[in-house]
């Protein structure tokens, strides 16, 4: 047990810059032993009201600060970030499952997060438009007001800094909701917003359940924006909600995403980075190379390559630091059991498939490194998003086939494509149908635009896109005069 996180640990909402507790509360659970480890708040309808209405409050003083001082506050939050990393990372390592060197890394792309925003915000402004010659004609950019945000159990460090640190940065304040799984660094971002000197309201964290806090903030007439990632059901809800209030909303629904070998990939290179891209955070992750399609050529040498991997992962509590630390949660475990199970009469079973044997592995919601040879394109396990530690392998001929299997799912988030032929990686880049793709490398940064195609949502997360997509703009005319 890390010594931040005592057993009777409770964790607040925080709400214009007050910690407040609710008379009923939501066990934390640690997936590595099933147990609860501490209570957070349960925010209702009440909360989200307090909350909504202290950012309205902060905007008003929020709006009237400049870029430079907005860029000073996010750039005094990265540093307070970085003087809390390890505090955070056993947090977070504890609270989702996650190896602790993962959780560390995720520390660190927050703080990268604050930083980006902090560096960029000066440079969003408008232009002077060239129309009529007696008036003149410009446009500002302007934040949204108060920002909801919605977010899910897998990176919540990561995602809330995602989220936050261009909204924030524009000009909005903010109400985040983090998921009911997962909650505790959330609140501890908040409390660590107000320590950098964030005046009180800009940032503001509800936690509770879904279908009470999370739908209440996604339906309330009292935000401008909403931002959500999660899963396509609960992402349809938001849009409705969204639309209801005739807002606009930014869905990150995550993906099928595959990674592409073509015959001429160097399989040094290729092998470890095609397995961490779907071990990394037990495969619970957006963006997750869940999909291998490989050139026959390679195909035999490549799957026994990563079967080696597979069977040399070690697995455990993620603050002992594994390889592979446990799904989030019993439902998260039975899911990806489920699909596991429909893909043994589908496809050849070469690695996995349940969870590991040993008493270790008993509590917690352990779940194997699972590999699945010649699937079908069209099979069960090569559509749904599995969000566990499942690669599916799929055989292709040519380009264009591999083309067609790697569009051919209802997602379009991120692709991989691995081949030393520049000619086939342009055309590779031009044809595939997502949001963003990766060539001779599976990582991205934080200043990349990010975002979905068909299921996999809309709206753009990251980059200088992300920090305009907060923002509106106005348009301006004045007529000249002598007088
Ligand atoms: P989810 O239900 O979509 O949860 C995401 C967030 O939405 C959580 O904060 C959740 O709150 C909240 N929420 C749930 N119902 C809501 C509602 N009616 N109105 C407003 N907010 C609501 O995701 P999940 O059930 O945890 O995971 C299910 C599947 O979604 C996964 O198996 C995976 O396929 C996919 N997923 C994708 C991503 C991604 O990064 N794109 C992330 C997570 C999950 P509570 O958690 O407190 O209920
Ligand atoms: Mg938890």
């Amino acid at each position: 047990m890390n010594k931040l996180v005592k057993p009777e640990g409770a964790y607040p909402a925080i709400i214009g810059g007050e910690r407040v507790f609710t008379a009923q509360s939501i066990e934390v659970i640690d997936p590595a032993t099933g147990k609860a480890f501490a209570t957070v708040a349960r925010c209702g309808a009440q909360e989200v009201d307090l909350a909504v209405a202290a950012a309205r409050r902060a905007f008003s003083t929020w709006r009237l600060t400049t870029a430079a001082e907005r860029g000073r506050l996010l750039s005094r939050f990265a540093q307070v970030i970085t003087q809390h990393a390890d505090e955070l990372a056993a947090l977070e390592s504890r609270d989702t499952g996650k190896p602790l060197r993962q959780a560390k890394v995720d520390v660190a792309f927050s703080v990268r997060y604050f930083e980006y925003y902090s560096n960029m915000v000066e440079a969003v402004f408008g232009s002077v438009i060239p129309a009529a010659t007696d008036r003149f004609t410009f446009t500002t950019r302007e934040a949204y007001g108060v920002t909801g945000h919605i977010i899910p159990w897998n990176y919540p460090l990561g995602i809330a800094s995602r989220t936050l640190a261009p909204a924030l940065a524009a000009g909005n304040c903010c109400v985040l909701k983090p998921a009911e799984q997962a909650p505790l660094s959330s609140v501890r971002l908040a409390e660590l917003a107000l320590e950098a000197g964030f005046p009180a309201g800009v940032l503001n964290v509800v936690p509770g359940l879904g279908a009470e806090a999370g739908a209440d903030l996604s339906g309330h007439t009292g935000i401008d924006h909403v931002s959500f990632t999660g899963s396509v059901p609960v992402g349809r809800k938001i849009a409705e909600a969204a639309a209801g209030n005739l807002i606009p909303a930014a869905l990150e629904l995550g993906g099928k995403s595959p990674n592409i070998v073509l015959a001429d990939a160097d399989l040094d290179v290729v092998t470890p980075v095609v397995a961490s891209a779907i071990l990394q955070n037990a495969g619970q992750t957006c963006s997750a190379g869940a999909r291998l399609l490989v050139h026959r050529d390679v195909h035999t040498e490549l799957v026994s390559r990563l079967k080696d991997i597979f069977a040399s992962t070690t697995i455990g509590a993620g603050n002992t630091d594994p390889d592979l630390g446990p799904v989030i949660s019993a439902l998260q475990h039975q899911r990806v059991s489920e699909l596991v199970e429909i893909g043994r009469d589908e496809a050849e079973l070469i690695h996995g498939g349940g969870r590991p044997a040993g008493a270790a592995y008993e509590e917690g919601y352990f779940f194997e490194p699972t590999l699945f040879d010649h699937v079908a394109p069209q099979a069960a396990i090569a559509q749904r998003e599995i969000f566990g530690p499942v690669l599916t392998v799929t055989p292709f001929g040519d380009l264009e086939e591999a083309v067609a299997i790697a569009n051919g799912t209802d997602y379009g988030l991120v692709a991989g494509v691995w081949t030393r032929n520049i000619g086939r990686a342009n055309w590779m880049i031009r044809e595939l149908h997502c949001g963003q793709v990766m060539v001779n490398t599976f990582s991205n940064g934080v200043e990349l635009p990010f975002g979905g195609r068909k299921k996999s949502g809309y709206g753009v997360e990251k980059g200088y896109d992300a920090l305009l997509a907060f923002t509106h703009v106005k348009g301006a005319v004045v007529m000249m005069s002598k007088d």
